[in-house]
């Protein structure tokens, strides 16, 4: 490709809301524009990059016998409606009207139309199992964009769709996709790690994230560092510590903390470590209120208690319903006599809470806490259980050792769904026995956007993008220092020539400045780079530079493709 006849508008600097490397880098080097919050255009460079990751994913799950299809990317309410999700889905599936007045929303993902396509087609074991993919557009009105294509509102994604007759094929299945995805972003060049995950918005009963390793990633990982158990933060579970000796136990004291709201402020005024204070959390669990005691510096993991509660949605109460509960403002409700007061209301504690001896709480008084607050004696909770946020100092719940704690970019997603998707739209077959049974389901998505922006916030460096060569957008970029005379024929020559050979380059040909092609070169980020001047012409040489390395080596034209061949012995087409 000519850069001279090539759309590829870069900037110098890059827009101010660009706020992580890679939206940076993809808006400077003409990969992205921004058409509104969210959402964005794709320009032809960004646009190979896709293609590229997305033949690799194609080869890969063809290679595992998945077969791939198209599907509409706006769907019809009934079929949410089925599934339960036209409800439960939230904010962000964007729902709307057609002139009839008929209800529709922008596929966020797919799994009530490929589960009624699959009903509708499938009625036997013996057609059975079956995976499904598509490329295409999804959209996601999500509550805070941001990171450019990282965390767009639409963005584009590969999902996958398996199903299976009994549990042993649907989890044959899961392996072989999540083997594939192993595949895949080894392709990719990837630094990644499968772990554990939270099913979220999909269901089903189990779930691993594939992230790549990053700084900027905005998943918190936990990786146990004996027994290789590891997960997403927000999944991890935690070993219960064991219950604290309760010794040298204190009468209650009734102290004074006026406007002391945060457990920081209270540890301060009351001279006393955050881990000794037993906080109470307030929530609404469907609906319903339930009262949460973490130790002072604990985070509460939502996910983990919408489990245990087994409830749709769990929400911070207001401050009516906090009121009304703690009889306090917030800050001062406290679990010692708070079952007498409300024995209607769940009251839960974190394993931690037993840890706590000559604890303090709040009193479910305006300005007043109580000291040497002490479990069972004065209190005793519906039930324990693990509600923490893993965090420094957590144990693995399989081998005992202390959690250590990396970042990630969440790429990819497997689930195994189980029925329910088939069970909820009748996707049934009938089985060797002639019995009717739902379909055993699992769903498998890649963000293909996300995949590029990953890979930059992966690899750059100061002077832009360094592309791995499997989804580099060229193989070779070209650079001719002059644009005319003799440097411009053999620059031609090499152009040609290369191409014969099957390498796709960028062939830097316009009227411009070298500093200027050069920075543009590094910008763009293409593995391998081939200057070809006027000092070395004579001696009948060109300049070799890999993006990776600091230094540029010199070739003879005639040893142009030996080396070439083996420099770059990844280079995708010339293989
Ligand atoms: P996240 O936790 O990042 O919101 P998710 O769990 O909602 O992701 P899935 O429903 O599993 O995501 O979607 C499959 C893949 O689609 C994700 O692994 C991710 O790579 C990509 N993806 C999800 N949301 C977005 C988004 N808003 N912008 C770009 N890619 C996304
Ligand atoms: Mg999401």
């Amino acid at each position: 490709m000519k850069l001279s006849q090539y759309y590829i508008p870069t900037l110098k600097e890059a827009p101010k809301d660009a706020d992580i490397i890679s939206a940076k880098l993809m808006t400077r080097a003409g990969l992205i524009r921004k058409t509104a919050s969210g959402i964005y255009e794709w320009l032809p460079l960004g646009l190979r990059v896709l293609k590229k990751i997305e033949n690799i994913i194609r080869e890969e799950l063809d290679r595992a016998g998945c077969n791939e299809v198209w599907l509409p990317v706006v769907q019809p309410q009934e079929l949410w409606e089925e599934s339960g999700r036209w409800t439960y889905y939230g904010k962000e599936l964007l729902r709307f009207k057609d002139r009839k007045g008929a209800g529709f929303c922008l596929a966020p993902t797919a799994e009530e139309v490929i589960t009624k396509l699959v009903s509708k087609d499938v009625s036997s074991y013996k057609q059975l199992p079956l995976c499904l993919y598509q490329f295409g557009t999804k959209f996601r009105d999500e509550i805070r964009p941001r990171f450019g294509v990282m965390r767009a509102r639409e963005f584009y994604m590969k999902d996958a769709y398996s199903f299976a007759a009994d549990e042993q094929s649907a989890n044959e299945w899961y392996q072989r996709v999540y083997d594939a995805y192993v595949e895949i972003f080894t392709r990719f060049g990837f630094k990644f790690k499968a772990v554990e995950a939270d099913t979220g918005a999909i269901g089903g009963n189990f779930s691993h994230e594939f992230m790549v390793l990053a700084q900027t990633g905005e998943n918190e990982i936990s990786v146990c560092p004996k027994c290789g158990y590891s997960a997403n933060t927000e999944k991890t579970e935690i070993k219960a510590p064991s219950a604290a000796e309760q010794q040298g136990l204190r009468e209650i004291e009734e102290v004074s903390t006026p406007n002391m709201r945060t457990i920081a402020e209270l540890a301060n005024f009351l001279n006393r470590p955050q881990e000794n204070f037993i906080k109470m959390l307030i929530y609404k669990a469907d609906d319903k209120p339930v009262a949460v005691l973490m130790r002072g510096e604990d985070e509460l993991n939502e996910i983990k208690l919408r489990k245990f509660l087994s409830a749709n949605e769990v929400e911070k109460a207001d401050a009516e319903l906090y009121a009304k509960i703690a009889s306090s403002d917030l800050g001062f409700a406290g679990p010692v006599g708070f079952k007498q007061k409300n024995p209607n209301v769940k009251l839960l504690a974190d394993n931690y809470i037993k840890t706590i001896v000559n604890g303090v709480a709040g009193a479910n008084k305006l300005d007043t806490h109580l000291l040497n607050v002490n479990f069972e004696r004065d209190f005793t909770p519906d039930a324990y259980g693990d509600f923490k946020l893993a965090s420094k100092g957590d144990a693995c719940p399989h081998c005992g050792a202390k959690f250590d704690f990396i970042r990630g970019i969440e790429v990819g997603h497997t689930f195994k769904l189980g029925t329910k998707y088939s069970a909820a739209m009748n996707a049934n077959f009938l089985d060797e026995k002639q019995e009717n049974k739902p379909m055993i389901m699992g769903c498998y998505g890649i963000g293909v956007s996300r995949v590029l922006a990953a890979a930059i916030e992966q690899s750059h460096d100061d002077n832009g993008i360094i592309w791995p060569e499997a989804i580099s957008p060229f193989d070779i970029c070209l650079i001719a220092l002059d644009g005319e005379g003799e440097v411009k024929k053999k620059s031609d020559e090499v152009y040609q020539r290369l191409s014969e050979l099957g390498y796709s380059v960028l062939y830097d040909d316009r009227d411009e400045r070298p500093g200027s092609k050069f920075k543009d070169a590094d910008l763009v980020g293409i593995p391998h780079r081939l200057v070809v001047g006027k000092k070395l012409l004579p001696e009948g040489k060109l300049e070799y530079k890999s993006r990776y390395a600091a230094k540029a080596d010199f070739w003879t034209f005639a040893e142009l493709e030996e080396k070439l061949k083996k420099t770059a012995v990844n280079i995708s087409n010339a293989r």
